[in-house]
This record gives structure tokens, C-alpha cells and sequence, in this order.
């Protein structure tokens, strides 16, 4: 059973999607079979994977509202073990149209139900708010993790978070977890970044990612190549810290 990680911060810009496409993109080149799935209508996850959105027939739209099933909507990605529940434009309309349907938080947990048995990992692009997809992506997992960007407002939301996690669990996804809260864009140079390290390991001792996302321009850069810069340049710090990651959440995982 694939474990099923939602990629969630309902602040946008903090790193959700890089994320979600190099630690997808490390635990494949690991040769862990992973599905990531792409549930923000902007579509990044998919445009940095190399498809066009428009190029996109069906989408995790078509799974949520439409009960397609996601066996049929996956797609192959050019990196081999790494497969892609792509998202589209329709997916903007989602967060209404789900509204009135039944079982609308567990809509994504039970596309899921079958498809966990092919993959070692499924992760979550959560959209940058706290919306019913993100709902879904949460309801679905077995664990979060939070990209904080090292800046001032890191912290700014993150309660706001926190508190749907802990809603969650009363009520829709018990076993719901935090695998970490992941330090993203981090200038060494820049003296706040490193109070903010700081301050979030005092604040969350235990539930920190050792390994820390530096800013780094191949990262940036690497998604109008339609390539992860975990693919595109394996020896940039960007991947280089990446693929720590990899490593560590593998480690933690087989720990728990
Ligand atoms: P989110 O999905 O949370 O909105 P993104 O992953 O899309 O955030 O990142 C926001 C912007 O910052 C993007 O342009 C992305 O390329 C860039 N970015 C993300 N992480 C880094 C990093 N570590 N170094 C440099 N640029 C980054
Ligand atoms: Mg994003």
C-alpha cells in the first residue's frame, strides 16, 4: 500500500510545488514507483512534469467529479517509476462543484482505494488554500508535509493550518500525521533566515525536516523546461538538497 503524502500550505509561493516535483521526482530516481498528483488549478505540478495543460484530456477534475477512475486518468512521465494524475483548467470549478455532491471530502480517498496498491508513494500538490481539494488531499493522506518559506511570515497561517489538520482528524482522516514541516528558500546570507530556522525548530522540536531547502536559481528555473531539477541538473544545490530530503523522509518511513 503506496504511503499517500499531501504536499499542503494553504500560503502560496512557499515551495508546495517545488516540492512536490523533486521529492516525487527523488523518490522515483530511488526507484520507488510514485504517483504525483496534481490538485492545484494552476497546474504547475503538470506544466513542470512537461505537459501543457491543454494538452491534458482528463484531469484529477474528471476523478473528483466524475468518478473516472484514476487508473485511466495516470499518465507516464519521462522519468522512469514517476507517473502523473495531471490537473486542468476545469479544476477551478471544482471546489463548487463539489459542494452539493455526496461524500465530498472523501471523493480523492476513495479514487485512491485502488490505485495505492501499484505505487510505493502518491503525493499531493495541495492548492494554496484551505478549500474543499485541500480538503480532499487531506482527507486522503497518511501524513502532511508543510513547506515554510524562511522569511518573516513563515509562521503567519501556519495555525490556520494546523487547526483544519486537527479538525481533520476528529472527523474525517484519523490517522492523519505531520511528516514534517519543510524549510524552504533559504538564504544563508540573509541573517533572518537563520532565526527563522531558529524559531520554527523551537516551536516544533521533533517535527522538522533536517535537510533545508536552500533558494537555489535551477529550482526556479527548471519548470519552464518541463524538468525537475532533480533531472536537470542532479549536482545543483537545489537538487542536492532535494535528494536529502528523498533520503531522509525514505529513512523516517521506514522507521514508522
Ligand atoms: P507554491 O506551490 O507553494 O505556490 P512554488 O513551489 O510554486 O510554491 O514556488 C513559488 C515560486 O518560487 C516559484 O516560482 C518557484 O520556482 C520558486 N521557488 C520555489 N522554491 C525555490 C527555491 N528553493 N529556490 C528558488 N526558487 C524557488
Ligand atoms: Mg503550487
Amino acid at each position: 500500500m503506496g504511503r499517500v503524502l499531501a504536499v499542503a500550505n494553504q500560503k502560496g509561493g512557499v515551495g508546495k510545488t517545488t516540492t512536490a516535483v523533486n521529492l516525487s521526482a527523488g523518490l522515483a530516481l530511488a526507484g520507488h514507483r510514485t504517483l504525483l498528483i496534481d490538485l492545484d488549478p494552476q497546474s504547475s505540478a503538470t506544466s513542470g512534469l512537461g505537459l501543457h495543460p491543454r494538452e491534458v484530456e482528463a484531469s484529477i477534475y474528471h476523478v473528483l467529479i466524475d468518478q473516472r477512475s484514476a487508473e485511466d486518468v495516470a499518465l507516464e512521465t519521462k522519468i522512469a517509476n514517476l507517473y502523473l494524475l495531471p490537473a486542468s483548467r476545469d479544476l477551478i470549478g471544482a471546489e463548487i462543484e463539489l459542494v452539493p455532491l455526496e461524500r465530498r471530502e472523501y471523493r480523492m480517498a476513495e479514487a485512491l482505494i485502488q490505485i495505492r496498491r501499484d505505487f510505493e508513494f502518491i503525493l499531493i500538490d495541495c492548492p494554496p488554500s484551505l478549500g474543499l481539494l485541500t480538503v480532499n488531499g487531506l482527507t486522503a493522506a497518511d501524513a502532511v508535509v508543510i513547506p515554510l518559506q524562511c522569511e518573516y511570515y513563515a509562521l503567519e497561517g501556519l495555525s490556520a493550518l494546523l487547526d483544519t489538520i486537527g479538525f481533520i482528524r476528529q472527523t474525517l482522516n484519523p490517522g492523519l500525521e505531520i511528516q514534517g514541516l519543510l524549510l524552504t528558500m533559504f538564504d544563508k546570507r540573509n541573517s533572518l533566515a537563520h532565526q527563522v530556522v531558529n524559531e520554527v525548530r523551537q516551536h516544533f522540536p521533533d517535527q522538522v525536516f533536517e535537510s533545508i531547502i536552500p533558494r537555489n536559481v535551477r529550482l526556479s528555473e527548471s519548470p519552464s523546461y518541463g524538468t525537475p531539477a532533480m533531472v536537470y541538473d542532479r549536482r545543483s544545490r537545489g537538487a542536492e538538497a532535494y535528494a536529502a530530503l528523498t533520503e531522509e523522509l525514505i529513512q523516517n518511513t521506514v522507521r514508522s
